[in-house]
């Protein structure tokens, strides 16, 4: 006999081991769609993707997390990052080395906005986001935003290690200036992104506590823009098929109930609204009180108003709130000649908050007319929108808990968040997990490392389902 087979048979042989290696992967495949619960794409390292290979580095996550707090303005345990200044200059090249190592490609925007891209196999396709905020207000803690920006570059790191290949890009990013502690306005760069014209004009103006532009911030801060370049920051809605953010909660509900993981069904509408009263002042003692109109009294009324008319709307999801209430001149002896009020209100209805809005405005003008004081500003500063979170992603966040066995409820976040202004150009998502008495923005927040991992884990997933949707 010859040592090589005749060629028939080769050629049968080869046939036979082609059939049994595509019915063993279609077997595998089978398997892993039943476990997983979603459509595994032939492309082979997706194979290997399931919920009890994703092991997140938690030791790692907890170091880059104490890392980046050392980048602050006020000792530790507090953390105080404010846009532009020195120290987010450092946490920025900070985050940028971290996206390089995990081998993102990074990209950066005008205003700073930070990108880092994980290229998917089918490149040209609406790539899915996550991302947070790493500013922080003073005398804050290290976990609000941060556990978003490194949660999601470690749930990208997760997804690599698992040898899992992304059908969309993937895409991690880190806004600029979510806090409106320097130039008064909040979630500056996903307002941009989304294309918001309001934050592009109060740009224009805006200047911080010592009168510095905000433009010569940016310059300060290695960001040479001008007015032109702003527009250019914004997105397209073809830019993601899905936006998803990792957050502390903020509030006291997942850790009272034990639950790990809070998944957000709408994000509560903010409205702010400014208002001056002004009367004629005077002496304390002199001036009786039927010849007084004292505008402090107005806005004491108006205040009150605010609470009578969020109660009348008869649902929990309506809040309101003065947070600011100024007396001129400030003198015990002193009839207040003028009074200046900020009003926070905000409800998932929109409809419902503006109403709140139209009555707390006719009372600020009936009051006026009452106690003859002239009513000198009523503005509503900002009276954003709700945000709904995205059906088909919500099911995603929900099939992802449950596949990691991690107990989970629907929540609204009553903070808002860059997710409310992503979801202007693309279906959005929000993960919560508990924090330590719900405490967020002083230095006694604290989120567990087994909470912030069993989210990363929960986002890992989700940006996985969602990359080969
Ligand atoms: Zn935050």
């Amino acid at each position: 006999m010859s040592p090589i087979p005749p060629l028939p048979f080769l050629l049968l042989f080869l046939l036979v081991s082609a059939i049994s290696a595509a019915s063993h992967e279609d077997a595998t495949r089978r398997t892993m769609e039943e476990f997983s619960g979603y459509p595994i794409h032939s492309h082979p390292s997706v194979l290997s993707l399931s919920p009890s290979s994703l092991s997140v580095d938690a030791v790692g996550l907890q170091r880059q997390i104490d890392e980046l707090a050392a980048f602050s303005d006020t000792p530790k345990p507090s953390v105080t990052r404010i846009l532009y200044s020195e120290k987010d200059v450092l946490a920025r090249s900070y985050i940028k080395s971290l996206m390089k190592e995990a081998a993102l490609s990074v990209r950066e925007d005008a205003v700073g906005n930070i990108f880092g891209r994980w290229n998917g196999y089918e490149a040209g396709l609406p790539a899915v986001a996550t991302g947070s905020h790493i500013d922080a207000i003073p005398f804050s803690g290290k976990y609000d935003g941060v556990v978003g920006v490194l949660g999601a570059l470690e749930a990208i790191n997760t997804l690599k290690r698992s040898n899992f290949q992304p059908r969309r890009s993937l895409e991690v990013i880190m806004f600029t200036s979510e806090e409106p502690t320097r130039f008064g306005i909040s979630c500056l760069g996903s307002r941009l992104l989304a294309g918001s014209e309001a934050a592009t004009d109060a740009l224009k103006q805006a200047v911080d506590g010592q009168n510095i532009s905000f433009f010569d911030a940016a310059k300060s801060a290695g960001y040479n823009i001008c007015q032109e370049d702003l527009p250019n920051v914004s997105l397209t809605k073809e830019s993601y098929s899905a936006f998803l953010e990792l957050h502390i909660e903020q509030g006291p509900i997942l850790e009272e109930e034990g639950v790990s993981i809070g998944i957000v069904t709408a994000i509560a509408a903010p409205a702010s609204i400014k208002v001056d009263f002004e009367g004629n002042g005077g002496h304390a003692g002199a001036v009786l009180m039927p010849a007084r109109n004292d505008a402090g009294l107005a806005a004491a009324e108006l205040a009150l108003a605010v609470e009578k008319h969020v109660l009348a709307s008869g649902s929990i999801d309506t809040v309101g709130t003065v947070g600011i209430l100024e007396l001129h001149p400030g003198a015990i002896n002193s009839i207040p000649s003028r009074s200046h009020l900020e009003i926070d209100t905000r409800d998932i209805d929109e409809k419902r908050r503006n109403t709140v809005i139209e009555k707390i405005q006719h009372s600020a003008s009936k009051i006026a007319t009452d106690r003859g004081v002239k009513l000198s500003q009523f503005t509503v500063v900002n009276q954003d929108p709700p945000a709904l979170c995205d059906e088909s992603i919500i099911d995603a966040m929900e099939a992802a808990s449950r596949q990691l066995n991690l107990s989970h409820k629907l929540m609204i976040s009553r903070a808002y968040h860059d997710s409310l202004f992503m979801a202007r150009i693309s279906p959005m998502g929000m993960i919560f997990i508990p924090c330590y008495k719900g405490y967020s923005h002083k230095p006694e927040e604290y989120a567990s490392m087994e909470d912030i991992a069993n989210g990363v884990k929960v986002l890992a997933l989700t940006l996985a389902k969602l990359s080969l949707d």
